[in-house]
């Protein structure tokens, strides 16, 4: 794969337990090599990406620099098993995940038992939720070393800017090229898939958890607005009809929340109770996928003033406007 005459980029893509499948990451040659994201922390990831950076000419000791797009285990966790002195780069938002920073983490478990009572989660269903201890076991205990925000570039890849694209995840940054309109898109955008935000509980210092829904279709507006002409994403087949796609998003998501409205004209219905009809046949496969995006869209119908969440006999539920 090459984009350039001096700068290789090459599609490196390693296992990941689970529905999930696989993760790419990208190595980007050059005098000091640079890895865009690192894989989840198992041995069978660790033994595939030692095996094709070999095939490459490469050894994990020659990476000198590594960006992380966002924080999810199947990004970042193979981080532990690199040499001390590898420059780590990440939104700063991202630190407190990937250091597993104890006070956020407490965060996570209390705003995981608030919010299955709040949104109505059965006893059966509340394991599929998240099990912190995986996901941590999975992940990486490392700190970043250069945090990075919007317009910012990366020394051994200048060629590139950081571009913040909140949504998936509130850490996630993309890498794009201007001279050819290359995009190294982690996943803000994948070919096919049409749920990208994943619940997170309020970052340190707030209360609120972030609204991802709205962060996406903000980020995925800005990518809309620059002449994106390929994009490198962190799973599944290459993009190169951009604008497709984002319409496509925003189509599907039009959808959904009038869906919503249809079931809410019924009754007032609790998130769960929503998240099964949205999602039929697939929130019992991913549940925390349905139940994000169900989230989501309902997070837009209250800003759009279209539905209310009111406590109806000791049970949260959401309703139309009156
Ligand atoms: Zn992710």
């Amino acid at each position: 794969m090459e984009y350039s005459n001096n700068r290789k980029i090459h599609k490196i893509t390693l296992p990941v337990p689970g529905p999930i499948g696989s993760v790419h990451i990208y190595l980007i040659e050059g005098k000091e090599p640079t890895l865009i994201d690192v894989g989840i922390k198992t041995e069978e990831a660790w033994k595939s990406l030692i095996e094709q950076l070999e095939n490459l000419g490469y050894h994990p000791c020659d990476i000198k620099h590594i960006v992380l797009t966002h924080h999810h285990a199947d990004h970042v966790g193979l981080l532990d098993r690199f040499p001390d002195d590898v420059k780590v780069y990440g939104h700063f938002k991202m630190d407190p995940w990937i250091s597993q920073e104890t006070t956020l983490y407490k965060q996570f478990d209390s705003f995981i038992n608030t919010y299955r009572i709040i949104y109505g989660i059965p006893e059966n269903f509340q394991n599929k939720l998240l099990n912190i201890n995986d996901s941590l076991t999975l992940s990486c205990k490392r700190s970043l070393t250069n945090v990075v925000s919007e317009g910012d570039e990366i020394p051994s890849i200048p060629d590139f800017k950081i571009i913040e694209t909140p949504g998936h995840s509130s850490t996630h940054i993309c890498l794009y090229r201007e001279r050819d309109g290359l995009l190294i898109g982690g996943d803000t955008l994948i070919q096919n898939v049409f749920l990208n935000t994943m619940l997170e509980p309020p970052a340190l210092g707030e209360t609120q958890r972030p609204k991802l829904l709205f962060q996406y279709n903000e980020s995925i507006g800005k990518l809309k607005n620059l002449p994106i002409k390929r994009i490198l994403p962190g799973h599944g087949q290459e993009i190169v009809d951009i604008h497709a796609l984002i319409e496509q998003q925003f189509k599907k998501q039009k959808k959904r929340m009038k869906r919503v409205i249809k079931v809410l004209k019924e009754k007032p219905q609790t998130v769960f109770e929503v998240c099964t009809k949205l999602f039929v046949g697939f929130y019992e496969i991913q549940f925390l996928l349905a139940l994000s995006e169900t989230v989501g869209i309902l997070d837009l119908l209250e800003q759009e003033k279209q539905i209310e969440m009111n406590c109806l006999r000791e049970k949260w539920v959401y309703q139309i406007s009156e």
